[in-house]
């Protein structure tokens, strides 16, 4: 059995090492880096997407417009040539001429706007396609912000009930001892001891401990690792 004094600083160390834990998982926590990216990719490809879509679309818009002008145009002059009213054939032919150039240009609207219909829906359902997996993304960041809120509060309250329970702890331990794992505790990334494991290793760094080193253990004595440092803490019957 490790003695009373050293049992008393491993209490301290197992708060130490919680306090550990707990502000590499704080360090470690994530905002949601990965979907914020996502979100972005996906923004900007809806930029594109969409873009084309409403382009497309407004195209699709005008020219429409443009042939029911021409329509309207066509439907006046035909009712003008056979309204009886003109006679003069200069004017006839230009009217003629006119009706052919107004036909001529629709027939190239005709041929864009049947293009445009076959281009115009699926440009609108893959913008929409995105726009529903952003809204999706949105969702997940949401979620993804919510639990790590969750668990920042979690662990900001266990680390104050470690830092509360941490000076009755220490108040417990030779002032001498404690000196000496603080010191170790500063070297070395705030853990100062390691438990003997397997009756004969350092829990730590896996070190083979000599037998001089066990048998200081078992008398009792303040002994550290040869590899690592750290105090040693052995009790008998850990395997
Ligand atoms: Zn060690």
């Amino acid at each position: 059995m490790a003695s009373a004094e050293l049992r008393r600083l491993w209490k301290l160390h197992l708060i130490d090492v919680a306090i550990y834990e707990i502000r590499a998982r704080a360090a470690s926590l994530d905002p949601g880096k990965k979907i914020l990216a996502e979100i972005e990719a996906l923004k900007k490809t809806l930029e594109d997407k969409g873009g084309r879509a409403k382009t497309l679309s407004a195209e699709l818009q005008d020219l429409e417009l443009q042939q029911k002008s021409a329509d309207d145009k066509i439907a006046k002059i035909d009712k003008e040539l056979y309204s009886g009213k003109v006679v003069n054939p200069r004017e006839v032919e230009n009217y003629e001429k006119e009706l052919e150039s107004l036909r001529k240009n629709r027939g190239s609207h005709d041929e864009r706007i049947l293009e445009l219909w076959e281009l115009v829906p699926p440009a609108k359902a893959e913008a929409e396609k995105i726009e529903k997996a952003l809204e999706a993304k949105r969702a997940e960041l949401a979620e993804h912000q919510k639990k790590a809120v969750a668990l920042k509060n979690q662990l900001e309250s266990s680390f104050k009930q470690r830092m509360a329970e941490r000076p009755a702890a220490a108040k417990e331990v030779d002032a001498n001892l404690l000196a000496k794992y603080e010191a170790i505790r500063k070297k070395l990334d705030g853990v100062g001891m390691a438990e003997v494991i397997k009756r004969s290793q350092c829990g730590a760094c896996g070190t083979l401990l000599p037998e001089r080193t066990l048998q200081a253990c078992l008398d009792d004595k303040v002994v550290t690792c040869e590899s690592c440092h750290r105090i040693l803490y052995y009790t008998e019957g850990v395997i």
